[in-house]
């Protein structure tokens, strides 16, 4: 990317120097050849525009709360959402979030205005565009119940419907397009602010005893009609660690980074994949995104 060459409403938003680990959960990661950090509508679509016409890879992140980058970095550009941030109100029932909102700022909105609906996201560390595409959740809830459409960039702007976005476990039909969620439409119920703050902290609380520590929450999905955490601790893996990674003591489902490197934790993870599956004959699927190389294989 020859920076002579970039239009100046992209390089206006450019940061040349941008290392994962400073903006993942996890604190991992080298280095990409670049960022982009749009606010605008037109911004993030200019910026999505050069990429795609200069032929670079790249991807689009929210708080980084579920990626594990390679300690080599990623060769290619990425477009951070966190300042594309807004909600507003479209129907008695309903509000648009932009997707850098993170959960809390649409939660104290939410709050304020006595919209009920959403609680159950109370405490995860994501933005809301990470939320929709992964189809996030909590307490048997998941966003994808709530969505009415996506709006979402590549190459147009589309609203996909509910339907459309095919929300299943850990899964939308965003996650297989290389574009860019710019907010979403949900539904809310009037309540008062009190009954939503209620809710809000009953929804923390069930969380307080998640592990503490740099992590990406649970590594792996749950397999059918299975805990993946039960089937990891059954196998006697908490506390056991691979260099500076480690399976949390509370939950045997979140590895823990603790002065590691991202190689350490995709060793831990290969290591439990292969014993769960001599173990239990269960092949246990990642929920974790990896982006960079690992053992010769480029993601993202
Ligand atoms: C302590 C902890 C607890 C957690 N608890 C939960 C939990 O209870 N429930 C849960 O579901 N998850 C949980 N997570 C995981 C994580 O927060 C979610 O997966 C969340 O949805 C990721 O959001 P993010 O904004 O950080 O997305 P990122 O991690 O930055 O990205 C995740 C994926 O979404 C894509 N993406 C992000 N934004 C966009 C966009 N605007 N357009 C297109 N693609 C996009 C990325 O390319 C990537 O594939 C937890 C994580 C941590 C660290």
């Amino acid at each position: 990317m020859n920076r002579s060459s970039v239009p100046l409403s992209v390089a206006a938003v450019r940061r040349e120097r941008f290392v994962f680990a400073r903006h993942t959960t996890y604190g991992l990661g080298g280095e990409a050849k670049c960022a982009y950090f749009p606010k605008t509508l037109k911004q993030a679509v200019c910026v999505y525009d050069y990429l795609k016409s200069s032929g670079v890879d790249f991807f689009a992140m929210g708080c980084g709360s579920n990626l594990l980058v390679s300690d080599g970095g990623y060769n290619g550009a990425v477009i951070v959402t966190t300042r594309m941030k807004g909600v507003y109100r479209t129907a008695r029932d309903k509000i648009f979030c932009r997707a850098g909102t993170t959960v809390g700022s649409l939660l104290q909105y939410c709050k304020t205005r006595g919209f009920s609906g959403l609680e159950y996201l109370a405490s995860i560390p994501a933005t809301f565009g990470g939320i929709t595409c992964m189809n996030g959740g909590a307490a048997g809830k998941f966003i994808g119940d709530d969505i009415t459409y996506v709006k979402f960039y590549d190459g147009k702007i589309r609203l996909i419907s509910k339907e459309n976005c095919k929300f299943g476990y850990k899964y939308s039909t965003m996650r297989d397009i290389n574009g860019l969620i710019l907010g979403a439409e949900v539904k809310i119920t009037p309540e008062t602010p009190a009954e939503v703050e209620e809710k809000i902290s009953h929804y923390s609380a069930l969380r307080s005893r998640q592990p503490r520590g740099r992590s990406c929450g649970c590594v792996f999905k749950n397999p059918p009609q299975c805990s993946a955490g039960k089937l990891i601790e059954a196998a006697g893996f908490k506390g056991f660690s691979i260099g500076g990674a480690k399976v949390s003591e509370a939950h045997a489902n979140f590895i823990i980074n603790d002065g590691g490197t991202a190689a350490d934790v995709r060793a831990l993870i290969k290591k439990i994949k292969t014993d769960i599956f001599s173990a239990f004959g269960v092949l246990l699927e990642e929920e974790v995104v990896y982006i960079g190389e690992f053992d010769d294989k480029t993601y993202g």
